[in-house]
């Protein structure tokens, strides 16, 4: 096969939860107890539907309402997030996960294809996201990630990934050729957003039927025909 040259070459990023894997409730309990540690409350959190949300989003959302500014907020993340790696890290190394269908054998080979540069779009903080991917030994195969520590917005994340794919392969991704995964509608608007190409996933906890509402350019229940995924891939 020719190597290809810059020009054909496309970013492939992964959102984590419900995407790449279930970590069932270890993040979201992580975080419930280290924001109660470090504000004393986790405000409005226990409610709150957190998917497809980036973690400092849902920090604003659930504290902003019980008398804390964004500024007294973003003060307190380092502590925050500190506490947060600590009892993720300790949590996940004993708690139940599960890797999504086609996650184990479709990464590898992604990362092992130099007309593709892998990454990460998520909402999780940089060290959390390494914690719960960890878990099945996948840090490894990503060149990049767009994390929650990046920005606060998922929307803006596509235009971070085009900065950063510039900074590390001094490369320009046309956002045509990036490709978006994720299981929310919010991996879809952002893809959309940055006119990017959307690949949702029905492996997390949202209904096809709210998905497919979103027209995404492509639609999976999930990933685990790996010959097919790859097929659309090399179409784009
Ligand atoms: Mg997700």
């Amino acid at each position: 096969m020719n190597s290809k040259n810059n020009m054909d070459k496309k970013a492939v990023l992964f959102d984590i939860d419900g995407t790449i894997m279930n970590c069932h409730s270890a993040g979201k309990t992580s975080l419930m107890e280290a924001t109660e540690s470090v504000f004393g409350t986790t405000g409005r959190m226990s409610t709150m539907n957190m998917q497809g949300k980036t973690d400092p989003l849902i920090l604003f959302e659930s504290l902003i309402d019980e008398g804390f500014g964004q500024k007294d907020i973003e003060a307190k993340i380092p502590s925050l997030k500190e506490e947060y790696f600590r009892l993720l890290d300790g949590r996940m190394k004993n708690h139940q996960c599960t890797i999504m269908p086609g996650i184990e054998k479709l990464v590898p080979l992604l990362a092992g294809r130099d007309d593709i540069i892998l990454g990460l779009l998520t909402g999780n903080f940089e060290r959390g996201a390494q914690i719960k991917i960890g878990r099945f030994d996948l840090n490894r195969y990503f060149a990049l990630g767009v994390y929650g520590d990046d920005s606060h917005l998922r929307n803006e994340m596509p235009a971070i990934a085009r900065q950063k794919i510039r900074e590390s392969h001094n490369l320009d991704i046309d956002f045509s050729r990036m490709i978006i995964i994720g299981d929310t509608v919010y991996d879809i608007r952002c893809a959309k957003h940055a006119g990017a190409v959307s690949v949702a996933v029905g492996t997390g906890w949202v209904d096809r039927s709210v998905l497919l509402a979103e027209n995404p350019d492509f639609y999976f229940d999930d990933l685990g025909d790996v010959e097919l995924f790859l097929r659309v891939i090399n179409e784009i």
